[in-house]
């Protein structure tokens, strides 16, 4: 097991060259009904069922720098290109490299909604950063839980489980400053008596949280080859239906 916040400082140092962060794609998405997204390198979790799994194992092979004003003006031509009202960074974890996320939201303009996908542990941290990142007027934060309580996430993501306690602070500290946000889970691993006590927790932040987003779990093969070596149980999706 490892503590988060130490492999976020460990992988920061790779991933970051001044005010410059490591990319490896910018792209029109599908999602949220159309949107511009740049897909970062470097995460401080290693989530057996990660989707870029091949990204967040290897940072120092993959992608280039970029400052805040290439990434934004890429996602900008991005969307008035394909007439999106939406931007994000997406891929690994944005909030790795504090400076160029906060310098990058201020550089899209305040029409276009900059929506900030994050696991949560570096804003759980430290209140400062949602702090900061309350000045933006068109931001929304969706914080990914890992699990649905200390054990899961510790279980899934390889990392201390008082990491989990870190995603909940990120989600109280966001609320707090005024944030416009909401918790996404991955709920596919737990029992429902547990799912349920998430659901009080996350309702005790904000009564509307009880109806947390569900996050879809993708069974690629290396996904299932990850869980499946770890030891970890899931439901097949054909089994489930
Ligand atoms: S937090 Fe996201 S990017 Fe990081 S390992 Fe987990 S699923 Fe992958």
């Amino acid at each position: 097991m490892f503590d988060p916040l130490e492999l976020a400082k460990k992988i920061n140092q790779i991933v970051s060259l001044g005010e410059k962060r490591k990319y490896y794609r910018f792209r029109p998405a599908p999602y949220y009904g159309g949107i511009a997204t740049a897909d970062c390198v470097g995460c401080c979790l290693r989530c057996l069922f990660c989707w870029s799994w091949h990204i967040v194992t290897q940072p120092e092979n993959i992608g280039r720098f970029y400052s805040p004003e290439e990434v934004a003006k890429t996602l900008i031509s991005i969307a008035r290109r394909k007439g999106f009202h939406q931007i994000r960074v997406s891929g690994n974890e944005p909030t790795l490299h504090r400076v160029h996320l906060l310098k990058l939201i201020d550089l899209i303009p305040r029409e276009i909604q900059f929506i900030l996908e994050t696991n949560g542990i570096l804003i759980g941290s430290d209140p400062s950063y949602a702090k900061e990142l309350s000045q933006f007027s068109n931001l929304y934060v969706r914080v990914s839980l890992k699990g649905t309580s200390n054990s899961t996430f510790a279980e899934l993501t390889r990392a201390e489980p008082e990491g989990f306690d870190l995603q909940l602070r990120a989600l109280e500290n966001l609320v707090r400053e005024g944030i416009d946000c909401f918790p996404a889970v991955i709920a596919d691993f737990s029992p429902p008596d547990e799912i349920l006590k998430l659901r009080e927790r996350l309702g005790k932040i904000r009564p509307d949280f009880y109806d947390f987003e569900k996050e879809e779990l993708i069974l690629y093969p290396f996904v299932r080859e990850n869980l499946q070596k770890a030891g970890i149980r899931f439901i097949e999706p054909l089994q489930s239906i």
